[in-house]
């Protein structure tokens, strides 16, 4: 789920909605009223009292009806005031806002997991009422006409709220979609119990290094947790990803340059450069198996020793990659069968 989105937050930008709607027909109502437009008076008194009905299913939580009667209410009052004064004061502008505001509320509900308005219906209901207005307002002339400056106002008013509501939900939505394919992609290429990349990252870079370069060029190390089993069915699985956590770690300190990722259940495998021979390598591995060995590791006050076996390859000319990491797995499976806690190169 969207964590940006949660029911506290909705709750209240429908509460700033509410009381945003709410003074702009109040302020209708003294406009209408001062003008003399007395049918669209007695609107905006429906129309406050509609806000008002709203707020109410608001506080009861019940999100649904909150946008449903909202949208109808301005579409209703927008499609009103097309009808009355033309198109002139730009009434026809706050159904768009209502629209975008629509499909965002559509879009929360779903995140939320809500009873959701699905906005589409509404969306061709308000398509409906703007062609009637537009239609109605060519037939007939308006029944009133507002003072210039009053239409000129309503017409800049309606222009920026449209433009502010349209930046403000896309630049919402365009952030949300980022921010949820962001965490998507972390979530299928990282490990979530060590934060390391994953095997199918780590395929990936093995891929893209076997399009671009010359793999001979590569040194790979396969390195396992030595009697991990008996560590789980001693201290416990808890205990285990305890281990699992620290290891990683400590084999991220080493690593340096290298790529690292958790390949399998305690298994890591980093892939580097080779920069001259392999000696300097094999001593960082060396350094990092003995910063293992060494390291103090307790659980809930229990000492445990825990050792790395690792097995490094050199990629050969003509190697695939597969053959290449088989290869490191087989210097591990030598390391195991020779006692464990080394490194076989
Ligand atoms: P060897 O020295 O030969 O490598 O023996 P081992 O016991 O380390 O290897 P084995 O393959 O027998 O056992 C690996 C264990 O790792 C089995 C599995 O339950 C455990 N394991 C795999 N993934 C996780 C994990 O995410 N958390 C924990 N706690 N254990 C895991
Ligand atoms: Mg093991
Ligand atoms: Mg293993």
């Amino acid at each position: 789920m969207n964590e940006l989105i949660t029911l506290e937050r909705t709750k209240r930008m429908a509460l700033m909605l509410n009381v945003g709607l709410l003074s702009i027909h109040v302020i209708l109502f003294l406009l209408f009223y001062l003008c003399n437009v007395t049918f669209l008076v007695c609107v905006n008194v429906l129309s406050i009292l509609v806000c008002l009905y709203s707020l109410l299913r608001v506080w009861q939580d019940d999100l649904r009806s909150f946008v449903q009667v909202t949208y109808l209410g301005e579409a209703l009052h927008a499609a009103l005031a097309m009808c009355v004064l033309g198109l002139g004061p730009g009434f026809q502008l706050g159904l768009v806002t209502m629209l975008i505001m629509l499909f965002y509320a559509e879009y929360v509900g779903r995140c939320l997991e809500l009873d959701y308005v699905f906005a589409d219906p509404l969306a061709l209901l308000g398509l409906g009422l703007y062609l009637a207005g537009v239609v109605f307002s060519w037939l007939r002339r308006p029944f009133y006409t507002l003072p210039r400056g009053v239409e000129l106002g309503l017409q800049i008013y309606w222009g920026i709220t449209v433009f502010l509501c349209a930046i403000t939900f896309l630049r919402l939505f365009v952030h949300n979609a980022f921010r949820s394919e962001a965490k998507l992609s972390d979530q299928v290429t990282h490990d979530k119990l060590t934060g390391l990349p994953n095997r199918y990252y780590m395929s990936a870079v093995l891929d893209r290094i076997l399009e671009r370069e010359y793999l001979p060029g590569y040194w790979a190390a396969m390195a396992d947790i030595d009697n991990f089993k008996h560590v789980n069915d001693t201290y416990g699985h808890n205990c285990g990803d305890y281990v699992l956590r620290t290891v990683a770690r400590l084999i991220r300190e080493g690593a340096e340059q290298a790529e690292l990722c958790r390949w399998g259940g305690e298994e890591f495998l980093m892939v580097g450069r080779v920069e001259g021979d392999m000696h300097p390598q094999i001593a960082k591995l060396e350094r990092i198996r003995l910063k293992v060995m060494e390291h103090p590791f307790q659980f809930e006050g229990q000492k445990l020793r825990v050792t790395l076996t690792i097995g490094v390859a050199r990629c050969g000319e003509d190697m695939s990659v597969s053959e290449w990491i088989n290869q490191a797995d087989q210097k591990l499976y030598q390391g195991k069968c020779s006692g464990k806690n080394k490194v076989v190169s």
